[in-house]
């Protein structure tokens, strides 16, 4: 089996969560799995070893998993971004269009320690729309950091959302679903 395989492999299809009509990739299958995960870990460390970062930025609340475990792995520092209302100190937020409405994302106003030009990796356990990583990209650079890259473990290619973070950074995912 190939790695991209195994990983695939591990993730769980629900249908009809959490509206009908859905079919949600679980990857708690995939956490649950030590031989899973780590074969995913380990491709993310390889391919970032070289990456110069000062920081990984995970998304609320799955990204934090990923980001947190590729953070300690390359020897630097984990930021997340929360939901609005989430994060304690003084934030920036970025709204962004849901099917219904909006939502925002939030960051700490000195998320990257005061460090200028930080080269920052965003990780997310998955991309659909692209409203939540677009809002994210765009905050790590209000931050006063660079997005460097954009990594998701599964990409749902049959919606645009990867074409509109493109556009801003560059984007690598381990699993393509069409
Ligand atoms: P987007 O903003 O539409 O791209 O949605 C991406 C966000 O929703 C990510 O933070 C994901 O964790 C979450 N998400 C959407 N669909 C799924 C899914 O099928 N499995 C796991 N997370 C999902």
């Amino acid at each position: 089996k190939t790695e991209r395989k195994i990983i695939e492999d591990s993730i769980r299809e629900i249908k009809d969560f959490p509206k009908p009509g859905i079919v949600f990739k679980d990857i708690t299958t995939l956490l649950s799995d030590k031989y899973a995960f780590g074969v995913l870990m380990n491709h993310l460390y390889q391919r970032y070893k070289e990456y110069n970062l000062d920081f990984i930025v995970g998304i609320d609340a799955r990204g934090f998993i990923f980001a947190s475990a590729l953070a300690q792995m390359l020897g630097i520092g984990f930021v997340p971004i929360r939901k609005h209302g989430k994060l304690p100190y003084t934030t920036i937020g970025e709204k962004y269009s849901l099917e219904y409405g909006v939502d925002e994302v939030e960051i700490h106003i000195d998320a990257f320690r005061g460090q200028k030009d930080a080269r920052v990796l965003l990780l997310d356990d998955l991309i659909a729309t692209g409203g939540t990583a677009n809002a994210a990209a765009t905050l790590i650079k209000q931050a006063g950091a660079e997005c460097v890259e954009a990594c998701f473990v599964v990409t749902l290619t049959f919606l645009d959302g990867y074409k509109e973070v493109e556009k801003k950074t560059p984007v690598y995912s381990i699993i393509e679903v069409k």
